[in-house]
């Protein structure tokens, strides 16, 4: 394993302008936004932000780089597979400053972020890295006087708008293929957490990608994720984030050229627990997966539904496991839950406990801020005797809150987890394989974890049934979200024999 080394103090911040063309610049009208350490809740700098003639210079230089003779077309393929594993390779080189300035701008906890974020990263740089000379078409069989075949050709110019929980993660979900297929990027960072992508902007040109190949344009969403959304000149755009502005995303694309796009969106995810499992492992896979990353994880197991058998104890179980965890600093290894982004995702976090208060649902612990904390804390929540029509367990609260049911049977478990507009994960605890699959079968979500949760890996396709997105990521399925399929037919006259 790596050693753990402590993070960067005082961590410098590099970069802080606009990256367009290989060549860091300010925004045209020259405005900035404030970046804050949400475990502070103060400002660290102040990023260039890009607005509407900014996202037109990014797409400018991206198409000039897509142009039919430009450098970055003429690599063979193996060349971009080269040039990925060398942006691997650097990404690797500044693995300790990335996982601190990741862990600062975005209230991650350090070691998730220097053992998990950016590790991760790389695999998903190396392994599209990989793809580059691997992804080709088919011949297809006729009749003796034709032949056909299929070149996967890229897309063009690709627009990317992530959102602020994983950073560096949701660049490389985007980017590895992206380039792997040769198509050319401009990414709009979340305005919460710019740093690492400007950061890794400077690793791009180091690598020695061609000027205009990838662009990274910080900015507010209506300023600067819309113009880039109903772009003209965007062929197709990639977004993560909510329900709500994916659809916005859609429409966007709908309005202007009718641009590809992906989706990644919210979720609700049921956790289903049955009493024939290894409770302490189920308690303790169920904590993880609502409680990681203080639940603002778009996968999350926000919905665990036990069996009556074991309810009482596992919702005891689930008590003592919430409330013995350490509140404090994201720097502090010894910490287990650090801020949330915002004072708005907080209040807004706070504001849905309050909606389950008042329709009759028991808050087990915590449900207030975390006092004496100077940032965004909120204390570990579980909410139970909840039913599934309250505002609680139909919306995403995006926080460190549990939700605890009771269900009966496996007919009525499929039934409550489908019971949401939401289709991103599940997850099934039994040692009983036919339930196990059944469940598996049943659920409508893009995964299913069966005696585990969030293992992922950029082999393992990612995406969400119904409201919950458009399109896999991950895996060798994202390859066609960013490749279009030409069928060349030929005819053969056959030279007088
Ligand atoms: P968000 O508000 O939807 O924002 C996501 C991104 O979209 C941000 O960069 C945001 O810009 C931008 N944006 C906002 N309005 C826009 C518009 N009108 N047009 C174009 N872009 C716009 O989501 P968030 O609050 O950052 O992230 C939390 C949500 O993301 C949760 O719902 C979570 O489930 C979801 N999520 C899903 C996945 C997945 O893979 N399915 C992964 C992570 C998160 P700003 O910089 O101004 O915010
Ligand atoms: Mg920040």
């Amino acid at each position: 394993m790596l050693p753990y080394k402590p993070p960067i103090e005082n961590v410098e911040i590099k970069y802080t302008q606009l990256f367009i063309n290989n060549e860091f610049v300010p925004s045209k009208d020259g405005s900035t936004f404030p970046v804050e350490d949400p475990a502070a809740g103060q400002n660290i700098c102040n990023v260039s932000e890009a607005k509407e003639a900014d996202i037109d210079a990014a797409v400018a230089a991206a198409r000039r780089a897509f142009q039919p003779e430009s450098p970055w077309r003429k690599l063979a393929p193996k060349q971009r597979g080269r040039l990925l594993n060398k942006l691997a390779d650097l990404m690797e080189r500044d693995h300790h400053y990335l996982s601190s300035l990741e862990a600062l701008d975005g209230g991650k906890l350090y070691k998730s972020v220097y053992y998990g974020d950016v590790l991760s990263s790389i695999d998903v740089i190396r392994y599209f890295a990989g793809w580059a000379d691997k992804d080709h078409g088919q011949t297809i069989p006729m009749s003796s006087e034709y032949f056909a075949y299929t070149r996967h050709e890229p897309v063009g110019v690709c627009g990317a708008i992530i959102p602020w929980n994983f950073p560096l993660v949701m660049i490389t979900w985007k980017l590895g293929p992206c380039l792997a297929t040769g198509n050319v990027f401009v990414l709009k960072p979340a305005e919460l957490t710019p740093l690492s992508a400007l950061y890794f902007a400077s690793l791009v040109k180091e690598a020695g990608f061609p000027p205009g190949v990838v662009n990274v344009v910080p900015g507010y969403g209506k300023t600067a994720g819309d113009p880039l959304a109903r772009h003209m000149d965007v062929d197709k755009v990639a977004f993560t984030g909510s329900t709500a502005v994916g659809r916005l995303v859609q429409k966007a694309a709908a309005d202007s050229n009718l641009k590809k796009v992906t989706l990644e969106l919210g979720g609700k995810s049921p956790n289903i627990v049955f009493a024939d499992t290894d409770l302490d492992y189920a308690v303790e896979m169920a904590h993880a997966a609502i409680f990681s990353h203080n639940g603002q994880i778009c996968c999350a197991g926000s919905r665990t539904f036990v069996q009556e058998e074991i309810y009482d104890e596992f919702v005891k179980r689930s008590l003592k496991r919430a409330t013995q965890g350490k509140i404090g600093s994201p720097m502090d290894f010894k910490t287990d839950h650090g801020p949330q982004i915002s004072k708005i995702q907080k209040d807004k976090i706070l504001g849905l406990i309050q909606s389950g208060r008042d329709e009759g649902c028991t808050v087990l612990c915590g449900g207030g801020a975390a006092e004496g904390m100077d940032g965004h804390y909120i204390q570990p929540t579980i909410l139970t005797d909840l039913n599934d029509d309250m505002r609680v367990s139909q919306e995403e609260i995006f926080g460190p809150v549990q939700q605890i049911f009771k269900f009966k049977d496996v007919s009525e478990a499929i039934k409550r987890a489908n019971n949401t507009k939401y289709g991103l994960a599940a997850s099934v605890f039994t040692k009983d394989v036919d339930k196990a699959l059944t469940i598996a079968n049943a659920v409508q979500a893009g995964t299913v974890w069966v005696n585990c949760y969030y293992v992922m890996g950029p082999h393992i396709p990612f995406g969400g049934y119904k409201q919950s997105g458009i399109g896999r990521e991950q895996g060798e399925y994202v390859l066609k979200e960013y490749t279009e399929v030409k069928t060349v037919v030929v005819k053969i006259t056959p030279p007088a024999l």
